[in-house]
């Protein structure tokens, strides 16, 4: 199975995938299952090499969007779709719709070139299940500033978050299926007893 964690950021993702990838494997090593962690853009070297880049230099809006899909390509084929052939778990910090959250909603590409990429690059390949980490703007500054020295997508105006975020929640309400909006206002706990839930569903599905 193939999980996506999203969220704009700060809204606190990355505080919850150890927590669930920490479970499938407590859940899955009875039945020889790994749990493969990954991330985008990044998850193998080159990806990581490119992700450097993306994050600390600007550059043209298409150039970004067809560099994140380039880093996809190379996850998909090299992590992903053997991970999953083997039959083992995969957990991405961050997917596809980063993509469309953040270069279509927050920067304004247009979604046609985007669900063209999308079409081009995995025409088959969608989550499983897609967590989506949703918090109000303000909740999801103070933590980026409480916590890390800012990358150049973190610095940001409001307005680029708020769009980012509504894309975000559009593609939710567009694939209810795999997407679950978690309230990431709400305490650590009450999130994993939430995430407990979904995990043992698609654990018996
Ligand atoms: O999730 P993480 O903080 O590792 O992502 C790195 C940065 O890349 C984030 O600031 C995120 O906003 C940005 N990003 C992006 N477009 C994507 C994926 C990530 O702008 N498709």
């Amino acid at each position: 199975k193939f999980i996506s964690f999203e969220g704009i950021d700060g809204a606190g993702k990355s505080t919850h995938i150890a927590y669930v990838a920490e479970r499938l494997q407590k859940q899955l090593q009875a039945e020889d299952v790994k749990v493969i962690c990954s991330r985008e853009p990044g998850g193998t070297p080159l990806g990581e090499t490119l992700r450097e880049l993306l994050l600390k230099q600007k550059m043209h809006l298409e150039t970004e969007a067809l560099l994140m899909f380039a880093v996809r390509r190379e996850h998909i084929s090299q992590v992903i779709e053997p991970a999953l052939a083997r039959g083992d778990w995969v957990i991405s910090d961050r997917f596809t719709d980063a993509s469309f959250a953040y270069q279509g909603g927050g920067r304004n590409l247009s979604l046609d070139k985007l669900n063209a990429l999308e079409q081009w690059v995995h025409p088959h390949l969608q989550p499983d299940l897609t967590l989506l980490f949703d918090v109000p703007l303000e909740v999801a500054r103070a933590r980026l500033d409480a916590t890390r020295d800012l990358d150049k997508f973190e610095q940001e105006k409001a307005d680029f978050f708020a769009a980012t975020r509504k894309e975000y929640l559009r593609r939710a309400k567009e694939f209810p299926q795999r997407f679950r909006i978690i309230d990431s206002t709400q305490s650590i706990e009450a999130i994993r007893l939430q995430l407990d839930i979904l995990l043992d569903d698609l654990l018996s599905s």
